[in-house]
């Protein structure tokens, strides 16, 4: 890409869109749609958390926290995944970011040199491809394919060469709601050691898991310890997605120079919500297990809802999304012709997941957010299922 004489903006931002989430939420605000389109629960925030942060800004510090995050947030992360995951970080390998996609920044700017391959699995999070080639590196696709977006050895083997330098795994999977499987974690895990690679966990959705599922990340494999980075959020373990505070685990090693990226993106993230978001770690996991269970609720009451409306709901272990398979619900329109369609018509924001990843990205496949109130639900189906009789099919 070269710079045009038009324009200062650098080509890759001057040849982009607005991401699809804003584009649908601004959509909704205007048309007063309901909006089951970008990931954000809608309801009663956690009290205990809004306290603690309330608290902090009257009573405690509004000016610059350390760089790399206030010590009882760096603690207070390791001691929840020494509690909920078995990982044992040191203080010193946390560094907070003004939200996991500001961590996704500090490991792509920090990790990737001009000319390095970096695997991709698709369809990805909208943020990684851009990111990954404004730091000079090359994203290259390993496509998913529904039902079940398995991981696939051979295909994700064919895509390494000796270039590759990174592997960015977004596990649980947004926007599919797949949690990976011990035995395709032990593979990508094996497939790390044995190229060298270095891997980018974005675990942001690791506790939004269903059905018994556990979490594993990729980083406790053997031999991954030295080679990932760990990426977490406030906003998703919280449902506060406003707060935008996220951190990343890393190696020892690395730890130092990621925390040198992020002190020239943000410095650092509100004092006030780095205290809350502590509090809310040392929360008991009676806390976490009722959370669960409301959106466990919200997911099986939407998944009936729009079964009985006749959409059929692929499986969903993990995530605040559950996706419809356009095509297998015998409804004859693409992904973004439907979403456009439901925001207007309906009045129902939803998320095309083709505008989420690059190649041949599914295109019959949309997704819609559970994390609201059950009136809201219960009127999205409604006017779902009105509008779905009226489609071709
Ligand atoms: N992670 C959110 C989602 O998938 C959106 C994040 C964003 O809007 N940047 O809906």
């Amino acid at each position: 890409m070269t710079r045009t004489a038009q324009s200062p903006i650098h080509p890759l931002y001057a040849a982009m869109t607005t991401t699809v989430f804003e584009a649908m939420s601004g959509l909704a605000r205007t048309l007063g749609a309901i909006n089951l389109g970008q990931g954000f629960p809608d309801g009663e925030d956690p009290p205990e958390l809004i306290a603690v942060a309330a608290r902090a800004l009257t009573e405690r510090s509004n000016q610059y926290p350390p760089m790399a995050g206030l010590a009882e947030l760096r603690s207070a992360v390791c001691d929840f995944y020494r509690r909920r995951q078995g990982l044992d970080f040191a203080d010193e390998q946390v560094v907070v970011t003004s939200g996991a996609t500001e961590a996704i920044a500090v490991c792509l700017l920090g990790l990737v040199s001009p000319g390095d391959e970096v695997i991709v699995f698709q369809p990805a999070y909208d943020a990684y491809a851009p990111m990954i080639r404004r730091a000079g590196g090359i994203p290259v696709s390993v496509m998913l394919q529904a039902p079940d977006w398995r991981y696939r050895r051979e295909d994700i083997a064919a895509a390494i060469t000796s270039r590759t330098r990174l592997l960015v795994l977004n596990d649980p999977h947004n926007p599919v709601g797949k949690a990976a499987s011990e035995a395709e974690l032990a593979m990508l895990a094996a497939l790390c050691v044995e190229h060298d690679l270095i891997a980018v966990c974005d675990e942001v959705w690791e506790e939004v898991r269903f059905d018994g599922v556990v979490h594993r990340s990729l980083m406790a494999w053997p031999g991954m310890a030295n080679r990932a980075v760990k990426l977490g959020s406030a906003g998703k373990l919280f449902g506060l997605t406003g707060w935008k505070t996220g951190w990343l685990c890393a190696p020892a090693d690395l730890a130092p120079a990621l925390a040198r990226v992020h002190q020239f993106l943000t410095y650092t993230t509100p004092p006030a919500l780095q205290w809350a978001v502590a509090a809310g770690l040392a929360l008991p996991d009676a806390w976490f297990a009722a959370r669960d269970a409301g959106w466990s609720a919200s997911r099986d009451r939407l998944k009936r809802g729009l079964e009985r409306a006749g959409y059929v709901v692929l499986p969903n272990a993990a995530t605040w999304f559950l996706c419809v398979d356009l095509a297998a619900s015998g409804i004859g329109l693409g992904d973004a012709a439907f979403a456009e369609r439901a925001i207007r018509e309906a009045g129902v924001a939803s998320i095309p997941i083709s505008a989420l990843g690059e190649g041949p990205v599914p295109n019959h496949i949309v997704r819609f957010c559970f994390t609201k109130p059950d009136p809201i639900l219960d009127e999205a189906v409604e006017r779902l299922a009105a509008f779905r009789a009226g489609l071709p099919a």
